[in-house]
């Protein structure tokens, strides 16, 4: 019945191209960046990048949450705290973005990658102990389309092993594991506003420090190596370099945009959440036929970051892509697995097997999805792919 529904609505949608992704304004962004150029501060440090900070220590309880440019930022203050260098070993997926490996190869450690599960596509936790050597410092969970990785079983492991966690939680803001918000699990957790993620200031980030030792290294290490936080808060009567660091703050126009956003936020994931029900429940006939996989139902722990579906091989892929394309509708892939890549031959190693990195990461296809997608639009994106089986859904 539930996909008579679908048909139908998909019947009633306009043939108009269907995008991957489209970044929305949600509320006050506008107003908000009027306000930051009206007090007359837009250098980083000001009133919306602290009200950004007590928004998120509020919602992701944090002992502090440090608003900055990129994930990638935060990934790069991160491994500074974590005090790696060369010689030393990270371990994490190879099924990740970049951003994960290249904040710690900066550093002049190794990344080691493992494999994942095949379940949610997160690092396989029963493999992460045989990849743990002398030299390992850190293990980094990337929670992947914000579903969460086995967070106990890490921390068991990561505490008896004297490693630290770092949790790259970039796809995963606002989603939760056992009721605890992603990135307030591991010792920092790192999260991204980029464009393509759930909430959004074009680019952004933040990092979320739980371990409290860490914090006043953080502030230093954000503001060029300076204690200048503490000047501002007066406490210091000058402020100088004292530390290594970056220039990892962002604008207060920035800060503006992703304030309107938090206040949001909580509808946006419910929204996205909805939309992968929809492609869920639109999608279970072909996946109960066998034609394709498609991930658990996530209830209410998950933000409907990414809606991924599986093919039995590459090819079927590439042509399930052209079919929807012929469609108008933009369906992509994810990712080059980074063992694979390059970069990651050259300044990274396996430890294990990585079938099921190497197997997933040519047959997974991610569908549109975006706030302002239409419940028909989903429908159409649905019928097109079980048209594509030469199945009536
Ligand atoms: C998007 C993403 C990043 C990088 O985020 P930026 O804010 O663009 O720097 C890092 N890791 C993962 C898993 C991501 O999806």
């Amino acid at each position: 019945m539930a996909n008579r529904d679908l048909a139908s609505r998909a019947e009633a949608a306009t043939a108009g191209p269907i995008p991957f992704g489209k970044p929305a304004v949600v509320g006050r962004e506008l107003e908000y960046i009027a306000e930051a150029i009206r007090n007359g501060t837009i250098a980083g440090g000001g009133p919306f990048m602290k009200r950004c900070e007590a928004w998120l220590e509020q919602a992701l309880p944090s002992h502090r949450a440090l608003l900055a440019h990129s994930c990638t930022a935060a990934l790069e203050m991160a491994a500074i705290l974590t005090g790696v260098g060369p010689g030393d070993e990270v371990v994490m997926p190879s099924f990740t973005f970049s951003a994960t490996a290249t904040a710690f190869v900066l550093r002049g450690a190794t990344p080691v990658f493992v494999d994942i599960r095949p379940d949610t596509l997160n690092i396989d936790e029963t493999l992460i102990e045989q990849a743990v050597g002398e030299r390992t410092r850190v293990v980094v969970p990337v929670h992947y389309a914000g579903l969460a990785c086995e967070m106990d079983s890490i921390m068991e492991l990561a505490g008896r092993l004297g490693l630290l966690v770092v949790e790259d939680a970039a796809q995963a803001h606002l989603s939760h594991y056992k009721g605890r918000p992603l990135g307030t699990i591991g010792q920092l957790g790192c999260l991204s506003f980029h464009e393509t993620k759930n909430i959004i200031s074009g680019e952004g980030g933040a990092l979320l420090v739980n371990d409290p030792r860490f914090a006043d290294r953080a502030e230093v290490i954000r503001e060029k190596g300076t204690d200048r936080s503490r000047f501002f808060r007066g406490q210091v009567d000058k402020y100088t370099w004292q530390d290594i660091g970056s220039s990892y703050c962002p604008g207060e126009i920035i800060s503006a945009f992703l304030y309107a956003q938090f206040e949001h936020a909580e509808a946006v994931c419910a929204r996205r959440r909805a939309l992968y029900d929809l492609y869920r429940e639109g999608l279970r006939p072909l996946a109960e036929a066998g034609d394709v996989s498609i991930p658990a139902a996530t209830g209410a722990e998950a933000n409907g970051h990414i809606f991924w579906l599986l093919l039995e091989d590459e090819a079927t892929r590439a042509a399930l892509i052209r079919h929807l394309n012929g469609q108008r509708i933009n369906a992509v892939f994810h990712y080059v697995p980074l063992h694979s890549a390059p970069a990651g031959v050259k300044y990274g190693r396996v430890a294990g097997p990585m079938a099921v990195t190497d197997s997933i990461s040519s047959r997974l296809l991610r569908l549109p999805m975006y706030l302002e997608l239409a419940d028909a639009e989903v429908a159409r994106v649905v019928a097109e792919v079980g048209r594509f089986f030469g199945r009536n859904l």
